[in-house]
């Protein structure tokens, strides 16, 4: 028995790998996300069972392990260099001749996008993923290998005709994509690619990591496999199972080729589906590139050529706070208004005090802000060389701008937030969230409506909304008859709404839109979240303890039940929604004649539980004519236009 199982396991292990490899290698898909699930559910299970059978490549080996107190140091044998950089063709044209003057010979590029990720090594014995580690100081990284392993384009074990050790270096990376889904969820969003990634990586609990989908991109063997060319390594890389970036990459023969290859990349960088911010450009030949040496931490034979940064100096004219719906205090610098890529900017976000601190940054200073893509822009340098002495030191403040309550901070956390429920910009936060379009979308109702409401005294929590009468804001300033109306009509437009609206428009901290989604899909009512248990709401695959954390304290605060209650007087009521994957999606029904096994009321629910629509009356639209006992005249209608008739087996058999 104990051999049968065995073998089994085995199997699933190398068929589960071989999907993996297909999917996040390879971009292709052979089988379902939802069977390849299935195989690991199959898997996991067995080894539950027979625990003398788990082994370190086990594709359930990637889901992490007990949240870790600190990293533990790792101390290699090679320096993990890092390039320096260069900005145009005199700075390559330089290096080139710095280059030849040490060794005289015809020099071949070859070049590669240059992501933005974090750079990582890893170590195979046996083929065995053994260790994941990160850059550090070069000589001394972090032991990140529970990280590492969630990184599905990451193999455990290694394919082809591997040596007994192998180590290689690559960068570990976000795409946009996922980039743009987790910062949708977070109040204090994240910079750029480069430092989400970082952020991941370096997350002592794993559960954290495998939620948020990492991808990595391996460019480079330091062991001596005897390859002549950086080609040929790359190529080897792609033998082993890694995820290269080789059908991007190109050999160039001089420095011509080279620059055209830029600016091929500077045009369609937008294309690929992660940042890149230039070249690598590394002499191809191996040996050349080893007799060239270093030269401080960065090898002679390689550098990175950088786009043309998305930035400008500007002056920093004042640090001002602002407070989110959940309290929170982030720093916003004020700037004198820059054109940056043909966009007017006049603030930047400073994230938190501690971020203020790191810059250096006092107010007046000359600042270099930079911008990449869509993202918020940031401060990304100070030049203390150009102060006056005028500047002024920020001081984070201690008490809300808006209430003066005294700040708290929690003491893992870098943000100070406003612990007042009840105070005015929170509350203009809570509303605006409230009536945004992915919560109630209540149109026509900005910032300014909302605020003139709350100092009017005509609301003071977003349940109010659906009180208001035409003749409560007529007397207000600006309001015409029609524009009142308008309103009104807006708000009552909107007491039903979608489930996950419905959850995400109460503003539970750490609970964005993509959260509410699933939240909506595994429980069935509000109550049921507010009954669920940490290990149930864990039991999502993106919800971490933060999160689940965040929505119990939401759910057990007394004025949060009450505004539940709230809603639930004013008549708000939500609806489940149709589940996509289900199996009559799009299928519309007619119903005539008494069934035996159950009352058109509930077949009717069935239909539109698994995404099918009930219609009334018969058409060339409609899909199916399901047909009881003493079918009516729809029965003979149906038939006259040729539409699907079913009986109630028949049905049953559909819905089963
Ligand atoms: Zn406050």
């Amino acid at each position: 028995m104990n051999k049968k199982v065995k073998k089994r396991i085995e199997k699933l292990r190398d068929l589960i790998n071989h999907h993996r490899y297909l999917y996040h290698v390879q971009d292709k898909e052979e089988i379902s996300p939802e069977a390849l699930d299935s195989l690991k559910k199959e898997l996991f299970d067995l080894e539950q069972n027979y625990p003398q059978f788990i082994t370190s490549d086990s594709p359930t080996q990637r889901i992490g392990g007990k949240p870790l107190d600190f990293f533990e140091k790792v101390k290699r044998d090679n320096i993990m260099y890092s390039f320096n950089d260069a900005f145009s063709r005199e700075d390559m044209d330089n290096w080139e001749k710095r280059n030849k003057k040490l060794i005289s010979a015809n020099f071949e590029y070859y070049c590669e996008p240059k992501l933005d990720g974090l750079a990582i090594e890893l170590v195979y014995k046996d083929g065995i993923l053994v260790l994941g580690s990160t850059r550090g100081d070069g000589l001394v990284g972090e032991n990140v290998t529970q990280n590492i392993k969630t990184i599905e384009s990451i193999p455990l074990k290694l394919k082809g005709n591997y040596p007994n050790k192998l180590i290689v270096r690559g960068e570990a990376i976000i795409n946009k994509k996922e980039f743009k889904r987790i910062n949708k969820d977070r109040e204090v969003p994240y910079a750029n690619t480069r430092n989400l990634a970082a952020g991941s990586i370096r997350q002592l609990d794993s559960s954290i990591t495998l939620g948020r989908k990492l991808d990595a991109d391996i460019y480079s063997i330091v062991t001596d496999l005897g390859q002549k060319t950086h080609q040929e390594e790359h190529s080897l890389l792609e033998s082993f199972g890694f995820k290269t970036n080789n059908r991007y990459n190109k050999l160039c023969k001089n420095m011509n080729e080279v620059f055209e290859f830029y600016s091929y990349w500077q045009k369609h960088r937008e294309n690929l589906p992660y940042e890149i911010d230039g070249l690598v450009v590394a002499i191809n030949d191996n040996n050349i590139f080893k007799q060239l040496g270093i030269v401080g931490k960065a090898p002679r034979g390689a550098i990175a050529l950088k786009f043309p940064l998305k930035e400008a100096t500007t002056i920093v004219e004042d640090i001002k706070i602002q407070v989110g719906r959940t309290g929170a205090m982030t720093p916003v610098a004020i700037l004198k208004p820059v054109n940056i890529n043909g966009a007017i900017i006049t603030r930047a976000t400073l994230h938190n005090e501690k971020e203020i601190e790191r810059l250096g940054l006092k107010i007046g200073d000359t600042v270099v802000v930079g911008r990449a893509g869509d993202v918020i822009p940031e401060v990304s340098k100070v030049f203390p060389e150009l102060r006056t002495g005028k500047e002024k030191a920020f001081k984070m403040i201690n008490s809300c701008p808006s209430c003066g309550s005294e700040l708290v901070k929690k003491e893992e956390e870098v943000v100070w937030r406003c612990p007042n429920v009840k105070c005015f910009k929170r509350k203009i936060g809570w509303f605006k969230h409230f009536v945004s379009r992915s919560a109630f979308n209540m149109e026509g109702i900005g910032p300014k409506v909302l605020e003139k409401f709350i100092e009017e005294g005509l609301v003071s929590i977003p349940s109010n909304l659906f009180d208001l009468k035409e003749g409560d804001i007529l007397p207000l300033e600006r309001f015409a008859e029609k524009s009142a109306q308008n309103i009104i009509e807006s708000i009552q437009k909107r007491k039903e709404v979608p489930f996950s609206r419905f959850i995400y428009s109460l503003g539970i901290r750490n609970v964005g839109q993509k959260t509410s989604k699933d939240l909506a899909k595994r429980f069935k009512s509000i109550e049921d979240i507010k009954d669920a248990t940490k290990e149930e709401l864990e039991s999502l695959s993106d919800i971490g303890p933060i999160v689940s954390e965040s929505i119990i304290d939401w759910f057990s605060d007394k004025d949060n039940q009450l505004f539940l209650r709230e809603l639930e007087r004013k008549g708000v009521v939500y609806f489940l929604e149709k589940q996509k994957s289900s199996i009559l999606s799009g299928k519309k029904f007619v119903i005539t004649g008494t069934m035996k096994n159950l009352s058109r009321e509930l077949a009717k629910e069935k239909i539109i539980s698994l995404g099918g629509e009930v219609s009334s009356a018969v058409s060339k639209n409609i899909d199916y004519l399901v047909s009881g006992e003493n079918p009516g005249s729809k029965y003979q209608k149906a038939k006259d236009i040729g539409l699907i008739i079913i009986n109630e087996e028949e049905f049953l058999e559909m819905i089963k």
